[in-house]
């Protein structure tokens, strides 16, 4: 045999040598998983050469049926698997193989380096797939050829140690790609009929090909989401959602469900118990796989649900669909446009169900999609659905674990209340402790409490649900809450305390010491067990408002707030007193400099605790030497 071209030399980009170096010599579990993926693999290859066929394309070997086939060779330790998909020329070969382009990866390779043996079961996830024959495989060969016709087949052979050869075959082949695996010592058992025929049960019985074991298909075919669902059991579906989400768990729900007219679609769409993109591992494997006339169009369709619940994973086929549609246009077709709003509708309802039916099941969603689900809080057409499905901790909660609905909170609003409150803070504790709760709390008002940034846009963004306005507890009018009777046992300070005149001069000589820090200070309606609080200058920006300002410009000022004092708290009453003996007295100062910086602690608009903490000391420091001073006078 003459070969066309010497073979040439390359080596493995560094990250990919790490993860191999990982998949060789530390995993010595879930090594089947190989099977799986170059199974997947073949499959994947498979349904690129259909869409070509759909689309017209010209391609090598038109002839050729789409299938998969394995052949062992028990004596020499060999396994083999052939596709007759797309192949790859000589440089999606150097492409493809050899290096890891995918984010996300490099996170996941930390993790199986970490001893994350059941790490190994999602490598499928990650783009790198490929790489576990090197778990099994002494030496792999592959022969590839690509669709494109007139392309020459070419042979890539490494042992997985640092490099890797590629050559022109120097034998004819035909169009698609084979692998051969050269087993190990301790890895023979995949030279095993049994081995590899009850691995493929486990992993790829619903590959869309048939798989060829010498004669015998190894698989049935299953369009599940084609079925009725009374005819899919409980473990198919399970089995179905780990092969297509490339996750080791079971899901956590699932919607089944198919239209005939106006609009003719199957879909089957599954929620995860895991949110693989909070985890911090990128969103590559996002997507629905969308087929149409049962060629797979897209295997991450974006198109087929809003971004919000891009943590679902499934499948939607649609027969009215063109075959040739280019996913640039996907987006936009009228047809797909009434099945997105179909499915949506649909599947928000499932959540509402599934939350009713199991609260607890519906807690752990919360946790780990709601991040995401909440972004839907601008999806117009299904808004009043998407409230329902958020969830919230509040001042009624027992503790930080209990979530409310926004229909539990307005069904048990006291008869006059006429507002949603909720109020933002970075934790419960915070929240508990903001003097901005106190009157709602006396009042026997449900204050929803936030803990998560985005909740500032979400909550003011549904602007109502049902009818109700839903406002920060920093804006609501509290002349509305006259009405509304303090709750038992929490009476309000009797208002016997100083004369309100001589408070609006302490007032008035806190915002001279203050100067531009605050808008103004003035006697507050709300306060009762605390000193001091911030509030938003009605005029200026909502709150929420200013801190959308913020991150999107860092060096954007925050505005002034007015400074409340209590007229009814002790501490405010030495205040006054301090400055009836002398307006000028200096302790009066620093005391008032004092009670600023703890208001802006509670805030949170403490942006430079070193600073204020300094300032906290210098205080104690000077109070100190002042009430020395005095008493040597
Ligand atoms: P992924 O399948 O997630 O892309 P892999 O590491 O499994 O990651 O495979 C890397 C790439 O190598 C594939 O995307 C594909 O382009 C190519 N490839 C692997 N196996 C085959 C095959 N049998 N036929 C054609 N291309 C393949
Ligand atoms: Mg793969």
């Amino acid at each position: 045999m003459k070969e066309t071209i010497k073979p040439q030399k390359f080596k493995f980009k560094a990250e990919v040598s790490q993860l191999l170096e990982i998949l060789t010599h530390s995993l010595y579990t879930h090594r089947d998983v190989f099977i799986r993926e170059l199974i997947s693999n073949a499959a994947d290859a498979l349904d690129k050469v259909r869409f070509m066929e759909v689309r017209g394309d010209t391609i090598s070997d038109p002839d050729l049926a789409l299938e998969i086939r394995i052949d062992i060779d028990k004596e020499a330790g060999i396994l083999t698997i052939s596709d007759t998909g797309v192949g790859m020329t000589r440089d999606e070969l150097t492409g493809n193989i050899g290096t890891i382009a995918r984010s996300g990866t490099s996170e996941f390779v930390k993790q199986m380096a970490e001893g994350g043996e059941q790490a190994v079961n999602l490598i499928g996830r990650f783009g790198v797939g490929f790489y576990s024959v090197f778990m099994a495989a002494q030496e792999v060969e592959i022969t590839t050829k690509s669709a494109t016709p007139e392309e020459p087949a070419w042979v890539w052979i490494s042992d997985g140690r640092g490099s890797y050869q590629i050559r022109e075959a120097a034998e004819k082949t035909g169009r698609g790609t084979r692998i051969r695996v050269i087993l190990r010592e301790d890895t023979k058992e995949f030279a095993e009929e049994f081995r590899v025929k009850s691995t493929i049960e486990k992993y790829s019985s619903f590959v869309p090909f048939p798989i060829f074991i010498g004669k015998e298909q190894v698989n049935k075919i299953q369009a599940i989401w084609r079925e009725p669902r009374s005819k899919v059991k409980k473990d198919q579906y399970h089995e179905f959602f780990k092969f297509i989400a490339h996750q080791s768990d079971d899901p956590m729900t699932w919607l089944h469900f198919s239209a005939d007219v106006p609009l003719q679609f199957h879909a089957l769409l599954f929620v995860p118990k895991t949110n693989f993109e909070l985890m911090g591992f990128g969103r590559e494997d996002d997507g629905i796989h969308l087929f149409v006339r049962r060629v797979l169009i897209d295997a991450h369709s974006k198109d087929v649900l809003p971004a919000y619940l891009r943590f679902m994973r499934g499948v939607l086929e649609s027969d009215d669909l063109p075959l040739n549609i280019s996913r640039e246009t996907l987006q936009e077709n009228p047809y797909m446009m009434k099945i997105r709003a179909a499915i949506v509708k649909k599947l928000l309802s499932h959540l509402e169900e599934f939350a009713e039916k199991e609260p607890e099941e519906y807690k752990k969603f919360w946790r780990a999609h709601g991040r995401i689900l909440k972004e839907g809080y601008n999806d117009f057409q299904h808004k009043d659905q998407i409230a329902e499905t958020f969830r919230f901790n509040s001042s009624k909660c027992r503790d930080a674990d209990e979530l409310v609905s926004l229909k539990t909170y307005v069904e048990r609003m006291p008869e006059k209340q006429g507002e949603i409150v909720f109020l933002s803070g970075p934790s419960r504790e915070a929240l508990e402790a903001n003097p901005a709760v106190e009157i709602f709390r006396v009042k026997d008002i449900e204050v929803l409490y936030c803990y998560d940034p985005i909740d500032e846009f979400v909550l003011p963004g549904l602007i109502t649900y049902r009818d109700k306005q839903i406002l920060s507890a920093d804006q609501v009018d509290l002349k509305k809450l006259a009405d509304i009777p303090v709750r038992d046992g929490d009476q309000k300070e009797a208002e016997t305390g100083p004369d309100k005149k001589d408070l609006e001069k302490l007032a008035r000589r806190m915002k001279d010491i203050l100067g531009e820090r605050v808008e103004s200070v003035r006697l507050s309606e709300r306060l009762i067990g605390s000193p001091a609080m911030l509030v938003g200058a009605s005029d200026a920006m909502s709150a929420q408002m200013e801190k959308i300002m913020q991150m999107m410009n860092k060096d954007a000022k925050p505005s002034a707030k007015i400074l409340e004092i209590n007229p009814g708290h002790g501490m405010i009453r030495n205040l006054l007193t301090l400055y009836e003996k002398n307006p000028a007295d200096l302790l009066l100062t620093k005391l008032v400099e004092g009670l600023y910086t703890s208001v802006l602690l509670l805030d949170g608009s403490a942006e430079h605790p070193e600073a204020m903490a300094a300032s906290i000391q210098a205080l104690i420091g000077e109070t100190a030497r002042l009430v020395l001073d005095e008493k040597t006078e």
